[in-house]
């Protein structure tokens, strides 16, 4: 591996085990990615398999636009969703994790959950007041292409987030820095959500 690709996989590493800690990646779930170039698109992608808490700089594979890999290594199955995400949105880095508060919220709101008039809406990139966000979900599947077409599909420029039912959540950024702090503020508001069962559509009934 090139020293490039050491290097972000010691970032991919150090935010993997404070995920970890924070219990959204339980056992050897989730998955981080930084690309690595763009055209063409290539990322670096957390291995397989390996407990999140305790990866190190080597545990990283170098994935195309597909998720597949180029230099041999056993790239996470979530990859090409990872992919599929950098190319349409332009991020430079997307983070995965299976925190139960997305899975409740989008459980509880099929079609997508509301966000609005939350201080935290301001960490997640977006306005404190009169903004509705709404935060797109998708159903589970194992077929990346299926998942990434209706990824595609519900994609907003200006929210920068997906919810998988039953599964978990994809957030991105510009950086791994950016893409945390979305993540953070947006765990924090699908918790605040499903405690009070706050909802937009509902509450304007
Ligand atoms: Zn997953």
């Amino acid at each position: 591996m090139g020293d490039e690709v050491i290097e972000i996989g010691a970032r991919l590493a150090t935010e993997s085990a404070r995920y970890a800690a924070m219990g959204w990646m339980r056992g050897t779930s989730g998955n981080l990615s930084e690309v690595l170039s763009r055209d063409p698109l290539r990322l670096v992608v957390t291995a397989s398999g390996g407990d999140k808490g305790e990866l190190t700089e080597h545990d990283a594979v170098v994935v195309d636009e597909h998720g597949i890999a180029v230099d041999g290594g056993k790239p996470s199955a979530e990859a090409g969703l990872h992919a599929r995400i950098a190319s349409v949105s332009g991020a430079g880095a997307v983070v995965h994790v299976h925190a139960l508060a997305p899975v409740l919220a989008a459980e509880r709101w099929p079609d997508g959950v509301v966000l609005r008039d939350l201080e935290m809406l301001k960490g997640f990139g977006r306005a404190a007041h009169d903004d509705v966000v709404t935060i797109p979900v998708i159903g589970n599947g194992q077929d990346m292409t299926v998942l990434g077409d209706a990824f595609e599909r519900g994609f907003r420029a200006d929210t920068p987030a997906l919810l998988v039912a039953r599964h978990g959540v994809y957030v991105w950024g510009e950086d791994l820095l950016e893409a945390r702090h979305r993540l953070e503020c947006l765990e924090w508001l699908l918790r605040f959500a499903t405690a009070t069962s706050m909802n937009v559509v509902e509450g304007s009934a």
